[in-house]
């Protein structure tokens, strides 16, 4: 589905350039759940900006499911990157002002849905990550871990190709990341999602499937991981 060759991205400032990832080849098939790991600066935000059609200025080439984007226009890759991919971050990035059940819809309203078209999808992935109870709360009203549900809702409501998660439990207590990553996991194994994780907590390895190990720029590890 994925699949990087020969990649190299290179970061210009005045004095010197910064070779900030290093003759990537990567693929990444549908169903898995990868986990990206390496030390801070290795270049893991700039892999997963170019994944999710974020960043298109890099050397080399980018093919999803066989077909370039990158040399789309701007307005034509965001529609791409809306429909392909959802976004889960560290810090839940919802909108405070806006009920659960809003901030959820908002993607589809997005894709060209009338409101009156979204209810039963909203409550139907609500329902899904738990949460069919909190639909007319405000993000400030419920816990981190809550909060978290409520984004990978928002994620997954547009039945992205794959989903991308930055450092999705950086912000939670053990227990709570052992909950969202088992959400994940469920999300993997039942809807066969394709998650791409970056990380830094070891104990989330164990529910993916590959493990990548970046550094300086470079991939020094790829591996499968047995269940
Ligand atoms: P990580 O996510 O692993 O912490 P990043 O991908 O954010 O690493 O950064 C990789 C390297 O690229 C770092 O040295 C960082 O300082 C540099 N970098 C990231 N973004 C920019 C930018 N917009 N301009 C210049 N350098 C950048």
């Amino acid at each position: 589905m994925i699949d990087l060759k020969g990649v190299n991205k290179y970061y210009q400032n005045e004095e010197d350039t910064l070779h900030v990832l290093q003759n990537i080849d990567l693929y990444i098939d549908r169903g898995e759940m990868v986990a990206i790991m390496g030390p801070s600066g290795s270049g893991k935000s700039t892999l997963i900006n170019l994944l999710g059609f974020i960043d298109t200025s890099f050397e080399g080439q980018y093919l999803f499911e066989g077909e370039s984007f990158t040399q789309w226009s701007d307005n034509a890759i965001s529609k791409i990157r809306n429909q392909m991919v959802g976004f889960v971050f560290q810090n839940f990035s919802l909108i405070e002002n806006y009920t659960v059940f809003e901030n959820v819809e908002l993607p589809l309203l997005y894709n060209g849905y009338h409101f009156h078209q979204t209810k039963e999808e909203v409550m139907e992935v609500l329902t899904m990550v738990g949460l069919k109870d909190k639909a007319e709360k405000y993000p400030k009203q419920l816990s981190g871990g809550q909060q978290q549900r409520v984004a990978i809702a928002r994620a997954v409501i547009t039945s992205p190709k794959f989903i991308i998660a930055d450092e999705p439990t950086g912000a939670l207590d053990s227990h709570t990341s052992e909950e969202i990553m088992r959400l994940f996991a469920e999300l993997n194994q039942k809807d066969h999602a394709t998650i791409i994780l970056v990380t830094h907590d070891p104990e989330n390895i164990s529910h993916c499937t590959r493990l990548i190990q970046i550094r300086d720029g470079k991939i020094m590890e790829d591996r499968e991981l047995k269940e």
